[in-house]
């Protein structure tokens, strides 16, 4: 199969996989330990999904009033539904810190405070005194775009330490030799179509998340978890990927944000019926209910055919009664992104939305080190040498079952710095390395072959939708058992129709047919992961909200889900315990309470 192919051969100390927030931030401090690093994109790195990363990034430096990383720490593990490993929690918070200080060191224009100090704004779910105190302002901001901020920062850095980058290279499939390490990876050019083999002492996924599984989501078209497709094909487990996080209001068909805010300026959701339902859902708060609240109950709205549309699968947001200077004054980019993306005028008629996927709590597992875990020979927490993963592809796990505002930005800095430390403490550079195993990557060209001469009846792009409908339909904010069994069974018809996918375009040139063929391998494997995890997790936890298992059951449940999913789509399920211990005597673990949410 290789001679078929022209093969570049590379050796690095360390390969990146990702130029996102994580991956920059690995690969930066890689090169600086004098680590020789590439980093593969298949993207320009600040097209990275983090670019649109609006909110900010947490750390409590109590610029505002009185702070304290045990506060964060607490309010991390209680939104997490006590599903977060609370070892990682710890490491986290008490490095957000430095590690904030750190990216205002390297340039990050944050807004200010009055005396120059960095602006911070309060989020959900961040509180002082474990919960007992007014909210915490913990939340640092640059303007609305902090993740482009960061991103530009930490590209900069990266190029200033003399990083390597392979910029519009689509990373294909591990090398893994036969002892279960991993040895490096296989790439594909994009610009020139030739194939290129990384050989490495390390290699790190930094590839995002998956959100391109369902029908609606915020994240980039690029956000279709290669990273995990690539593990579970290496026999590898994913963990908790039932825990996808949802907003209610994404604008239907683009999937872009539309803010709380808009329903806090006074705007309302109506079904096909014209009614503004959610009085019958939230009677005081009504359409300011909780996001999983207003997730559900538009949800309900469309399976019980009341949604609007010509197929009756969205909802109305309305703010034409708003005075148009009012919109003007507090609403401005709202009404641009309606009229760019739904064509809409919003001085006249109504936004369609729908709730829409917004970030992957689960991913590759990993401990706080980033470093890969499988479970092997009885133990839960045995490292896959070789292979180590960060940012929204990994699952460290600090969000647990629901992951709070802001701490995305802050996982992927503070972890992409901890993978860099840990290759830093336990590599030799220019070490050298051994033969990869024969016929290294001939697996991986076969299947790129495979799908590029592909000629069956069914284009990428209708199992594609087949596959977000399902997703979005089955297990999206509301899920019972019955309803996700049916998705189930869709799911497998796609995978079968998927034997006999079509593509059209046979080129290794800029072929985004096949780029868009192997995404959806990926997409697949996960989708499938995710429903068959959240059918077998009888109970609801976090942002799994199951209607015929409401409570927590911390009994049964309080444990991580890690999968395995086959090349036919079949899925087995096992345990992973969640560490209930913090990573140091400094504080103690904090126990499960009431449900609070
Ligand atoms: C609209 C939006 C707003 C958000 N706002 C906030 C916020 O305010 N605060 C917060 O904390 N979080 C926020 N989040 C979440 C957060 O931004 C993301 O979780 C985070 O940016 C993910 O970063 P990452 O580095 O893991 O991956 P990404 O930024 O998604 O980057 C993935 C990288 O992997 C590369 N890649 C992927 N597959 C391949 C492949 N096969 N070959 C080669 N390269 C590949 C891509 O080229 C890219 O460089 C937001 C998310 C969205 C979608």
């Amino acid at each position: 199969m290789s001679e078929s192919y022209s093969i570049i051969d590379h050796t690095y100390d360390v390969v990146v996989v990702g130029a996102g927030g994580a991956g920059l931030r690995a690969t930066f401090g890689l090169a600086e330990a004098g680590l020789k690093t590439a980093c593969i994109t298949k993207v320009f790195p600040t097209r990275s999904h983090t670019v649109a990363a609006q909110g900010g990034i947490s750390a409590s430096l109590g610029n505002m009033g009185p702070d304290d990383w045990r506060w964060h720490m607490y309010d991390t593990i209680k939104g997490s539904d006590w599903l977060g490993d609370q070892d990682a929690i710890e490491y986290m918070v008490r490095e957000a810190v430095p590690a904030v200080i750190e990216l205002e060191h390297y340039g990050v224009p944050f807004s200010r405070t009055e005396e120059g100090k960095i602006y911070q704004r309060p989020f959900g779910g961040m509180t002082t005194q474990f919960g007992e105190g007014p909210p915490a302002q913990r939340t640092c901001a640059a303007a609305d775009r902090t993740g482009h901020a960061m991103l530009h920062t930490l590209y900069q850095q990266a190029l200033k330490n003399q990083a390597e980058f392979y910029i519009e290279y689509f990373a294909l499939d591990l090398i893994m030799n036969d002892e279960g390490a991993c040895v490096g990876v296989m790439a594909w050019n994009l610009d020139d179509g030739t194939i290129h083999r990384f050989r490495a002492q390390k290699v790190i996924l930094a590839t995002g998340g998956y959100g391109r599984a369902y029908f609606s989501a915020t994240s980039a078209h690029t956000c279709t978890g290669d990273g995990g497709g690539m593990v579970l094909r290496a026999g590898l487990p994913a963990q908790d990927l039932e825990f996808v996080q949802f907003h209610p209001t994404g604008i239907y068909g683009a999937g872009c944000l539309i803010t709380e805010g808009v329903r806090g300026e006074g705007g309302y959701l109506t079904n096909s019926e014209g009614e503004r339902f959610m009085e019958r859902y939230a009677p005081s708060a009504k359409d300011l209910a909780s996001r999983d609240v207003v997730s559900r109950s538009m949800t309900m709205e469309i399976n019980e055919g009341r949604g609007v549309g010509a197929e009756g699968d969205h909802i109305h947001l309305h703010i034409e009664h708003l005075d148009p200077s009012l919109i003007d004054e507090r609403l401005p980019g709202i009404a641009e992104s309606a009229r760019i993306f739904a064509g809409v005028d919003v001085t006249k008629e109504p936004i369609p939305v729908i709730p829409t996927c917004h970030y992957n709590m689960g991913g590759i597992p990993t401990n706080y080190h980033g470093e890969v875990l499988t479970k092997r020979d009885g133990d839960p927490d045995a490292v896959v040498p070789g292979l180590m993963a960060v940012g929204e592809a990994a699952c460290v796990s600090v969000h647990g079952a629901n992951r709070l505002g802001s701490n995305s930005l802050l996982d992927l800095v503070v972890f992409g710095r901890a993978a860099a430390i840990r290759c830093k403490d336990s590599l030799t550079a220019g070490a050298t390395q051994p033969e990869l195993p024969k016929g290294a990557g001939d697996e991986c060209l076969a299947r790129l072959d495979r799908l590029r001469h592909a000629d069956g009846e069914h284009s990428t792009a209708s199992l594609r939708l087949e596959m977000q409908k399902a997703m979005q339909q089955h297990c999206a904010v509301f899920r019972t058992g019955e309803s996700m069994n049916e998705g189930i069974a869709k799911l497998k018809a796609t995978w079968e129709k998927k034997e006999s996918i079509k593509v059209s375009d046979r080129s290794m040139i800029w072929n985004s047919d096949l780029v868009e063929t192997l995404e959806l391998e990926n997409l697949m494997a996960q989708a499938m992961v995710t429903i068959v995890g959240a059918e077998s997790r009888k109970e609801s936890r976090g942002a799994q909200a199951r209607d015929d298992y409401p409570d927590r059951d911390d009994e049964n449940w309080m444990h991580h889900t890690i999968a395995w999913c086959d090349e036919k789509g079949n899925v087995k399920l096992d345990k992973r315990p969640v560490h209930m211990q913090p990573m140091t005597n400094d504080v103690q673990s904090v126990p499960p309470k009431a449900r609070v949410y």
